[in-house]
């Protein structure tokens, strides 16, 4: 398989927060692949901003450290490096305060595509808005990218939207939610609209239950004082949870257009039911032998912040009603994991003869990381003699094996999504009205707890989390897939 790479129209790209671990991590070796693939231009520039001084030099050092960490794998070609380097300056600039911003709107091209990338504190994120449009540097073909978390809960959200629309349009604005970039994300908007095999089974009478698992190895490490002030339900349920839940849920749209796509979306918000406390498990991890407990990551033994969760939702609308919906995602667990299960229905009635305790739904699996890819589950007779026995087996839908190793080297959800910021595609980006609907439904779930004094329940690293997540399965006969890498 050959791939095509269309390069971008020219373009100048802000990145505030230049310095900083986003950008050093993902944003600029994105971008490096990128160009190693042949989609920038050459008269792409690449400009980051932070409030020290340093000469582009330095920052270009500082970048080429990047791309050795995070991108060089195969891409190892000190011209082509130096190449990408020639694309990118440096600007020291205070979002808070006048320091720079003359010097940056002289580097602008009014006449180009300009893209702001905001990658520093949410706190910053009006003064950046603010900021570039007294200094005109804001025009038709302007888009700002805003990172996560995107507000606290409604109000401040709604806030930045009304911050942010003060000074530029709903179609500029580009609220970034990196778990929509992911290629099987993407794929499993393919493999419902692109297919009629699916679609007719993908409601209430064929599918029993949806899991949906986001599971980390890792604790809070250095985040622990922000992380600590969100927790899972706001750090990962609110926007990541939420995003594969509409793409799972939501109805065709009437064509992969951006509006129509978050039309829908925002649709199956909208008719997510309120949780009962009972439908809610919500952990913190111990300690254990060379490990850190929670409390001790954060600093405070009284802290009641959930670092897992568990919740079984409904969606009450003519497709979904009657079929739960089980998501969790915590940190510590037995294997960093990221999927979607959507559990078919027994078939009504066993031709052969098999108890109702052997009969298993199919399964398609849609694996998000590591090994990104779908597998369906199917039942076929065992081979060989002794009667019709039913064995399962996976019908994997390897995209590298079926369109080669090039499958396997698609871009990162970062380098993806800043591609379509520059070609002006919002799809794969939340609307304001989305992001507020999701803290709507949050909002009172969050209350609840802090009213109440909600004490998470521990649970020992490596584990899958507090026994009580079991046993919102169990009590309904249905159990967790294993967490695997
Ligand atoms: P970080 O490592 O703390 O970097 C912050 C950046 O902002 C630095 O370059 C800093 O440089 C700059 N900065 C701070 N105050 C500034 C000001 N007044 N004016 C101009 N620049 C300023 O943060 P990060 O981890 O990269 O995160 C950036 C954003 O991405 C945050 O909103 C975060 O929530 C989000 N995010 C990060 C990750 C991640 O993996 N890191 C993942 C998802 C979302 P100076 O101090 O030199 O000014």
């Amino acid at each position: 398989m050959v791939s095509r790479v269309i390069p971008v129209d020219p373009f100048d790209l802000v990145i505030f927060g230049g310095t900083g671990d986003l950008a050093r991590r993902k944003i600029l070796p994105g971008l490096y692949r990128r160009y190693w693939a042949g989609q920038l231009p050459d008269d792409a520039r690449i400009v980051g901003a932070s409030r020290h001084e340093m000469p582009d030099e330095e920052y270009r050092a500082m970048v080429r450290a990047a791309i050795e960490e995070f991108a060089i794998e195969g891409r190892d070609d000190a011209a082509r490096i130096d190449g990408f380097l020639s694309l990118v300056s440096f600007v020291a600039v205070d979002a808070t305060g006048e320091a720079g911003w003359s010097e940056l709107a002289e580097k602008i091209r009014p006449d180009l595509i300009q893209a702001y990338y905001f990658s520093v504190g949410p706190s910053l994120f009006g003064d950046l808005a603010e900021r570039l449009h007294k200094h005109k540097m804001a025009g038709k073909e302007t888009r700002i990218v805003v990172e996560k978390p995107f507000g606290h809960d409604l109000e401040s959200a709604r806030d930045l939207n009304r911050t942010l629309r003060c000074y530029f349009s709903e179609e500029q604005i580009y609220r970034i939610d990196h778990y929509l970039g992911k290629e099987t994300v993407q794929n499993l908007m393919a493999v419902r609209f692109g297919n009629v095999l699916f679609e007719p089974l993908w409601n209430a009478l064929y599918v029993d239950h949806i899991q949906i698992t986001v599971a980390e190895t890792v604790g809070v490490g250095g985040r622990g004082a922000y992380y600590d002030r969100s927790g899972a339900m706001r750090d990962m349920v609110q926007n990541h949870m939420m995003q594969l839940l509409c793409l799972i849920a939501m109805e065709p749209p009437y064509h992969f257009d951006p509006d129509a796509v978050r039309d829908e979306k925002l649709k199956v918000i909208r008719a997510l039911d309120p949780v009962p406390p009972e439908d809610i498990v919500r952990g913190q991890y111990a300690g254990a032998e060379g490990i850190e407990s929670y409390f001790t990551d954060v600093e405070d033994e009284a802290s009641l912040t959930e670092s897992f969760i568990a919740m079984k939702l409904h969606i009450s609308n003519w497709r979904w009603k009657g079929t739960p919906i089980y998501v969790r995602t915590g940190k510590r667990l037995k294997a960093r994991a990221s999927e979607i299960a959507v559990v078919f229905k027994h078939p009504p009635h066993s031709v052969f003869g098999q108890k109702t305790n052997d009969r298993r739904g199919n399964v398609l699996v849609i694996r998000l990381q590591p090994n990104e890819g779908m597998n369906l589950r199917v039942t076929i007779k065992e081979p060989g003699p002794g009667g019709m026995r039913l064995i399962e087996v996976p019908l994997d839908m390897s995209f590298a094996e079926a369109l080669g190793p090039e499958a396997a080297d698609v871009p990162d959800a970062y380098e993806r999504l800043i591609m379509d910021v520059i070609r002006g595609n919002q799809t794969l980006f939340m609307r304001g009205d989305e992001a507020e609907a999701a803290w709507a439904w949050t909002d009172p779930i969050i209350a609840q707890w802090e009213e109440q004094g909600d004490r998470p329940k521990l649970y020992d690293p490596g584990s899958t989390g507090p026994e009580e997540s079991l046993m919102l399965l169990y009590r309904e006969g249905r159990r967790w897939r294993d967490i695997q890498a």
